[in-house]
């Protein structure tokens, strides 16, 4: 009888990236834990990525992992970002399931029973989707939405409004993540890229606890970029339309002034539309050259290789026995 509730259990790793989360970890493992204890016939495991926060959160993470066999924690060398974190996560999953969250309680823990019951019914994945921005300025909430009309309309990937990283997926859709092993990652892009059968439930955006967020303004404006120039080359071509739209215009102008010129005879020069000319034509090209250059670094860091990330310390036996550790050697 045992033997056969063992086989039938089935298993769920939770990935979960922490930057200077020392107020959060022990409050979200206890609600975490709590929820999950309500579950049967699956067995659960946390996979704890510090990702080079400079407060307590290692020694909390050793503290638990200590107290509880089911905690495993990955220390970076430096913070390498929630995507790296959420790729080393993922590298070292076994499980039947995967499940990616934050540790700050924005992504409630209650909402893992759904979710559960949603890919037993044979879904790939199934994430969660904010509803309301409550909490955040006007502002971000604002470029937020542009991002994601823009993105949309630019890239082949259908990015959905208010999406998340709080999913769950199955070990063959990770696989699949895992294979795009790009330097600068997008996960929200990567996400819909390698496409798979997802559904999404709907909640209401809860406010951080303690702490704040890691996010800063600019950090997301960049992070938009990113998101866009790994998945469309749009912009080059709109360069491009655009190279040829101004061409047309001073071709029109230069047979205009030619015809006036021998009609009228020479016309006193304007100096206004000269220098408005010139103006307008640099602010083109510089602008040209800013997508250009913004291509041009992403190659030059993909080329160079590193690795996505650095490990410091970790609970994991670093041998070479986790699947996806394989999978990387044999492609080297
Ligand atoms: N995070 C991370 N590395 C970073 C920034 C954030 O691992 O460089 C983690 C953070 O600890 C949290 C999650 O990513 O678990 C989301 O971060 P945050 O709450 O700051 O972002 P927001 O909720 O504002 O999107
Ligand atoms: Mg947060």
């Amino acid at each position: 009888m045992i033997a056969k509730e063992l086989i039938s259990t089935k298993t769920i790793d939770i990935v979960v990236p922490c930057y200077n989360e020392e107020d959060m970890l022990e409050m979200f493992f206890t609600e975490s834990k709590k929820i999950l204890d309500t579950i049967s016939n699956y067995s659960f495991k946390f996979i704890f990525v510090d990702d080079g926060s400079r407060d307590r959160t290692l020694k909390i993470l050793m503290s638990l992992a200590e107290k509880w066999p089911q905690v495993s924690y990955i220390s970076f060398s430096r913070n390498f970002g929630k995507e790296a974190a959420m790729y080393a996560g993922f590298k070292y999953t076994t499980g039947d399931y995967i499940i990616v969250m934050d540790a700050d309680l924005q992504h409630p823990p209650a909402m893992i029973p759904d979710m559960i019951a949603e890919i037993e019914k044979g879904h790939d994945c199934c994430a969660a989707r904010r509803t309301d921005r409550k909490g955040e300025s006007k502002i971000k909430s604002s470029f937020s939405r542009m991002f994601y009309r823009l993105s949309n309309r630019l890239t082949d990937v259908n990015l959905v409004q208010g999406a998340v990283d709080f999913r769950i997926m199955t070990s063959q859709m990770v696989d699949s993540i895992m294979e795009l092993s790009e330097n600068q990652r997008f996960s929200k892009g990567i996400f819909a890229w390698v496409g798979f059968d997802t559904v999404w439930i709907p909640y209401h955006n809860i406010e951080r606890p303690v702490g704040q967020s890691k996010w800063s303004f600019w950090g997301l404006f960049k992070y938009a970029i990113d998101g866009i120039t790994a998945f469309s080359i749009a912009p080059l071509r709109m360069v491009t339309a655009f190279g040829f739209f101004i061409s047309t215009c001073a071709f029109v102008y230069i047979i205009v002034t030619l015809i006036q010129t021998l009609i009228c005879g020479i016309a006193v020069p304007g100096y206004v539309t000269t220098l408005s000319a010139v103006l307008f034509l640099g602010g083109i090209i510089e602008f040209s050259l800013g997508i250009l250059g913004e291509y041009i670094g992403h190659i030059y860091i993909e080329a160079k290789n590193r690795p996505i990330f650095i490990i410091k310390e970790t609970n994991i036996p670093l041998t070479k026995s986790s699947r996806r550790m394989k999978q990387e050697d044999n492609r080297e």
